[in-house]
């Protein structure tokens, strides 16, 4: 346990803070029975882990989190629901412009020193929550435009805070902020979506890996791309050379631009919805890849069932199948169903890029998912490489849950 030893220590700080009169925040108890589990630097406390009576606190405000005996743990912001604290600091400190300014610098640092701010390359996801130390905050960066979701009260009432560290950080890399947290806070909160410091042309165009793609965080699904493929996109390319190639769930078509940019010689994109494949096709023109190209609006379950041994490569990254664990079961049915019908079809020494972005679904349970669709095809199925999210979707070790994509590249034979 990492925490006795300081416990002198802290108590000092304690006592300073109240001497050189730093903020006051309400204070909230942890039960005896709890504080184990709870000091192992998990980011989250839950409302069962709590003695003291909450029901005076206001959502969103910062709180100091203090042991049964009183003594100074963490600081973060409080929620009346299960989770009931995201920890933002376990030193005692001031929550302000300073923190948030600290933490933002410490972010484009680390996307710095990964290569991912350059002319072929202007997406990035700039702020990963947990694994950026603000939990509940995420930022994501396109060419110049910050889009701000926040996923708790307390970082939705910091705006301000983190516009000016992100505007400190960026400098003359950032033209726009615009905050996008209506459809992840309760309605309640009432938060509207909005620009928070300049504004942009929406659609925007920014770079990935060199390809160029129309971006709508106005009206798009999350923040207006899925960032988090960037390196799988990048990988599939590679394979891609006279390949032709069907991309299933493919909303603003990365992986298919991807293909083609790699040399796929013919690349369909299927999504279940027309808004989605007019986002592709806008992003095939932009890039003048129409002669490479085809579209189609369908159930990507169904499509697959005809499809017959023309595809070389299938790419299954379908929406996320479980939001919540009680859901776990029908997801890995449902994943196992789309595997099989994918396996069955795909041409013998073809590719499967095959994806899961449910958090509930791990790794391991994913991988045993595939393994029982391939003894159910009957064929030769072969693991060529596991894939996960990127660099700029860092996971706090205490954090397990900050991980969630997990991908597999499979060679289905006769
Ligand atoms: N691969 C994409 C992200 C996929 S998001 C990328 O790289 O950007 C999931 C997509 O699946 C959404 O666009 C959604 O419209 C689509 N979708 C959901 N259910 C579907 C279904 N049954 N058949 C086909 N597409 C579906």
């Amino acid at each position: 346990m990492v925490y006795s030893p300081n416990v002198r220590l802290i108590a000092t700080f304690v006592d300073l803070s109240i001497e050189t009169g730093q903020q006051m925040y309400d204070t909230i108890k942890l039960s005896r029975k709890k504080f184990d589990l709870v000091s192992r630097r998990h980011p989250w406390i839950f409302s069962g882990a709590i003695e003291s009576d909450t029901s005076g606190l206001k959502e969103g405000e910062v709180v100091r989190v203090c042991d049964h005996r009183g003594l100074f743990f963490a600081l973060g912001h409080f929620h009346a629901s299960t989770i009931a604290v995201r920890i933002l600091s376990f030193e005692d400190t001031e929550i302000n412009a300073e923190f948030f300014r600290r933490r933002i610098e410490a972010a484009v640092v680390l996307r710095k020193k990964l290569g991912l701010f350059r002319e072929d390359n202007q997406i990035l996801r700039l702020v990963h929550g947990e694994g950026d130390g603000l939990p509940g905050l995420i930022v994501d960066y396109y060419a110049g435009v910050a889009i701000i979701q926040c996923h708790s009260i307390g970082m939705h009432q910091s705006v301000e805070w983190i516009v000016e560290g992100l505007k400190g950080a960026l400098k003359e890399e950032l033209t726009a902020v615009y905050e996008k947290s209506s459809g992840a806070l309760p309605e309640r909160v009432g938060a509207k979506d909005g620009y928070r410091y300049g504004t942009a042309a929406c659609p925007h165009q920014a770079k990935e890996h060199g390809i160029q793609y129309a971006i709508d965080w106005v009206s798009g699904q999350k923040t207006g791309f899925f960032i988090d493929q960037r390196e799988n996109r990048a990988l599939l390319g590679k394979y891609a050379r006279d390949k032709k190639v069907l991309n299933c769930f493919c909303y603003t078509g990365g992986f298919s631009l991807a293909a083609i940019q790699g040399g796929a010689t013919e690349v369909v994109s299927l999504d279940s919805s027309r808004k989605a494949i007019e986002l592709t096709e806008e992003n095939v023109r932009l890039n003048g890849m129409e002669s490479k190209h085809r579209s189609v609006v369908a159930d990507a379950m169904e499509y697959m069932k005809e499809l017959g041994d023309q595809y070389d490569i299938i790419i299954l990254d379908p929406p996320a199948f479980a939001k919540h664990r009680n859901k776990r079961h029908q997801a890995v049915q449902g994943y196992k169903r789309l595997n099989l019908h994918a396996m069955r079809q795909i041409r013998s020494g073809g590719l499967i890029f095959t994806f899961s972005c449910s958090q509930v679904v791990d790794k391991t349970l994913f991988t045993n998912t595939i393994i029982a669709a391939a003894m159910e095809s009957g064929r030769r199925v072969r693991i060529l490489e596991q894939l996960h999210q990127p660099a700029d979707h860092p996971i706090d070790a205490y954090h397990p849950e900050g991980e969630y994509l997990k991908g597999l590249v499979i060679e289905v034979s006769d």
